[in-house]
């Protein structure tokens, strides 16, 4: 069997790893990739304190739909300082008479003599580097040395390594910027839910969050930030704001017992259409939480919130992201969501209009009343927000 390896970080795990152990599966004729992740290490803080075991858990989500990369935690047993050397030894007694491949950047190849016991390390592994453009050193001649002073066995990918960067993705979580596309579904759908790289204002404000709602709706909730970041990116709307209408828009939908309570505390009196249906007072009664419990006092994300129930007269952009958002999320499966997303990402009047037809669709289907501030809503959008948009292209 020949196996290849990885090792990193993978704080988080991105598309430009995944993308190099698939060129090295196929450019090799590997069997299988392992992508390791590097134990804590004792004296280097690891950027937002993610824990080893909590990288691994975000790698493996990502790596779910891969049939021939793998997530390795061989390095988080090991106790002391975690030498490339060591991981080899560990991996010979893993997989008896496999042939291993470790991959790195080819910047590293220059460094490779200084590594730990690097002459028998380059006898028992072959090695395989990825460029990445504008390597510190001679690449080529640096592989061809090591295979003429060790009698090693180092390779050139044909393939340049990727330009994207978990740093950059850090960055982004924390700046309220999309990800979407730069790491495996999985892997994002792990950050978001677990808040990681968040600023720690937006942190507690998950976290209590979390406690409040049940796991279906909380994860839901977590869908609906990411797909308001996609659509706050796409339609240059506030990320940050989008963010925090999106986190808190579902913060009333808790149980009957707890909304009557809240009924109460803000005296809120459902009046016309609203009344008796939760399903809709959840948006007011949101917002009322939100300020009160969660510290929010920007009007527009309180709206975003107040409305998410409800189609207005005149929405604002925050309040189409987060109204489509909700419809669109990333973890909703029903039949016609593609169909509404391929809208959402054509326009976002035209997103907001898909998913109002679905929605009174929908309650045609099932029997059920249907607001009639939705067809006001409708008729405005398509002759005000739809047709002026046309008239200035
Ligand atoms: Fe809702
Ligand atoms: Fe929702």
């Amino acid at each position: 069997m020949r196996i290849g390896f990885l090792g990193g970080s993978f704080n988080p795990v991105h598309c430009g790893h995944i993308a190099i152990a698939r060129q090295a599966l196929t450019e090799f004729s590997l069997d299988k990739v392992l992508l390791i992740v590097a134990a804590d290490p004792p004296h280097k803080e690891i950027a937002f304190h993610v824990s080893a075991s909590e990288r691994l858990k975000m790698l493996e989500c990502g790596l779910a739909e891969e049939a021939r990369i793998e997530a390795s935690g061989i390095e988080l047993e090991r106790e002391g300082k975690s030498y490339t050397y060591d991981t080899v030894q560990q991996l010979y007694k893993a997989y008896p008479g496999a042939e291993l491949f470790c991959i790195v950047g080819a910047d590293m190849l220059c460094d490779l003599p200084n590594w730990y016991r690097a002459a028998e390390l380059l006898k028992s592994v072959a090695f395989v580097g990825f460029a990445r453009g504008g390597e510190p050193c001679d690449v080529k001649s640096a592989a061809e040395s090591l295979n003429a002073r060790y009698s090693a066995r180092v390779l050139l990918s044909k393939a340049s390594g990727p330009e994207l960067s978990s740093t950059e993705i850090r960055n982004r979580v924390y700046a309220a910027k999309s990800v979407s596309g730069m790491l495996p579904e999985g892997a994002e759908r792990y950050l978001y839910e677990n808040g990681l790289y968040l600023p720690a204002d937006v942190r507690i404000k998950q976290e209590k969050l979390r406690a409040a709602l049940n796991e279906e709706r909380y994860v839901h909730t977590m869908g609906t930030v990411r797909a308001a970041m996609l659509l706050a990116q796409c339609y240059g709307a506030d990320g940050e704001k989008a963010r925090l209408a999106a986190l808190l828009h579902d913060c009333a939908k808790v149980s009957k017992e707890v909304m009557a309570q809240y009924l109460k505390r803000f005296e809120v009196s459902p009046v016309g259409y609203s009344k008796g249906s939760p399903g809709i007072l959840h948006g007011a009664i949101g917002a009322e939480v939100a300020r009160e419990d969660y510290g929010v006092s920007d009007p527009e994300v309180l709206m975003a919130i107040a409305n998410h129930t409800v189609c207005s007269q005149g929405m604002s952009v925050l309040e189409k992201i987060t109204y489509v958002a909700d419809k669109i999320e990333p973890t909703r499966s029903f039949c016609g969501v593609e169909e509404l997303r391929a809208e959402a990402m054509r326009g976002l009047n035209e997103g907001v209009l898909a998913c109002m037809d679905y929605g009174i669709k929908h309650l045609k289907e099932k029997g059920k009343a249907i607001d009639p501030c939705i067809f006001e809503a409708r008729e405005y959008l398509i002759h005000h927000d739809i047709k002026n948009k046309e008239a200035l292209h």
